[in-house]
């Protein structure tokens, strides 16, 4: 039987990326009947709206769907379609798998690092207070009301919300996930020594649930600056990383950096009913319709993809020809050869083409 997958091919370089996802996915025989959905600009023109009700209704009811990346209007009105999916199909954990692959511009042959970015709470939240509104001027004398520390009147505020049921599934889903695939630490990365309650609930609250596979997965847990200083040094030292929004976010797109650049970076989107797959670069819309980037961070989200529903043997065998093409360094576009402007580089679709040839 067929999966039905929501597609979501996206704008700028989205659909470009997407399908050369789409082929290299179809070539490993695996059926998937693809229910493809217009979102961000081109449903911004035909149904005024960036994302309409029945592509949440359809990624819904198909509980899986892989996506390109989507502009985000500035001043336009139009929130994120990103978060939208989020926050509406209540994807709490942001998984980025974090590899070294020959061929790239990976700092560390020793990277192999999975990040569970905590996707719903902290400074995402969206609760925020404008300067001179007086929404913000009376949330800052409440706060002055209630405690001892005082805010400048000329402040905006940002709230940070930080829960124990936020937290708690975050740090399950990242044990789950290091039983399920034989990894063997996970590390909370937090700042609970300056924000004590709470990164300090974030922190006791991965302890406890820590406890729960004590003798099965080690547990240890680093501040965040700490963090970033050890992953450039030691990355070999980590393994699953679990982290609250904000810092899963720089910490994220550092490790993104440290693998080698954006072109190369999956990741997905999981709650208890529904995943989204994506890669993590943007829509980048100064390179649309050029058949010129890079498809691999798509592709391997594909491979997430593939793995999540169960299709371990068709994802390994579409990484296997994906990390063959890079370390052969011929058949692949302009961020992955040494000089940006080298005349071999080839296209979107010519990369996949090569991937396939491999499977
Ligand atoms: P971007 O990731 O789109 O591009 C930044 C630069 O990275 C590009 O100019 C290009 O040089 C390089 N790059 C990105 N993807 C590449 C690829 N596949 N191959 C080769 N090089 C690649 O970031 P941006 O310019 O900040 O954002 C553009 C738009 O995308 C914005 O509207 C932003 O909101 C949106 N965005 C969407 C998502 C998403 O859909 N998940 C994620 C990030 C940004």
């Amino acid at each position: 039987m067929a999966y039905r997958v929501t597609l979501l091919p996206g704008d700028g370089i989205g659909p470009e990326v997407a399908q050369a996802m789409q082929k290299c996915i179809d070539a490993t025989g695996v059926k998937i009947e693809w229910d493809e959905q217009m979102v961000g600009e081109p449903a911004i023109k035909k149904y005024n709206t960036p994302l309409p009700d029945h592509v949440l209704d359809s990624v819904r009811k198909n509980k899986i769907a892989i996506k390109g990346p989507i502009v985000t209007p500035i001043g336009t009105g139009f929130r994120s379609v990103n978060v939208a999916l989020r926050q509406a199909l209540d994807l709490y954990a942001c998984v980025r798998p974090v590899k070294y692959y020959e061929g790239t511009k990976s700092i560390s042959k020793k990277l192999d690092l999975v990040i569970f970015r905590e996707n719903t709470e902290d400074l995402y939240a969206g609760i925020e207070f404008e300067l001179g509104t007086e929404s913000c001027d009376k949330i800052i004398k409440e706060i002055s009301a209630l405690s001892p520390k005082k805010i400048r009147k000329d402040s905006a505020i940002s709230i940070k919300p930080i829960s124990v049921f936020g937290s708690r599934r975050i740090v399950k889903a990242a044990f789950e996930y290091a039983v399920k695939n034989n990894r063997r630490k996970v590390t909370a990365v937090h700042k609970a020594n300056i924000m004590k309650f709470t990164d300090g609930l974030f922190l006791r609250t991965a302890q406890e649930v820590a406890e729960e596979y004590k003798g099965k997965i080690e547990f240890q847990d680093v501040i965040v600056d700490n963090m970033c200083m050890q992953l450039v040094q030691k990355p070999e030292l980590y393994d699953v990383l679990v982290l609250p929004n904000l810092y899963g976010d720089i910490v994220s797109d550092l490790c993104a950096g440290m693998a080698g650049g954006l072109g190369i970076a999956p990741g997905a989107n999981i709650g208890d009913e529904a995943a989204l797959f994506e890669p993590v670069h943007g829509s980048a819309p100064k390179y649309a319709g050029q058949n010129k980037v890079n498809p691999t961070a798509t592709i391997l989200s594909g491979v997430l993809m593939l793995k999540h529903i169960g299709e371990a043997q068709a994802a390994d065998r579409l990484e296997r020809a994906v990390s063959a093409v890079l370390k052969e360094g011929k058949d692949v576009t302009y961020d992955l050869k040494t000089d940006r402007d080298d005349p071999t580089a080839v296209g979107t679709r010519e990369m996949a083409q090569a991937i396939i040839a491999r499977l």
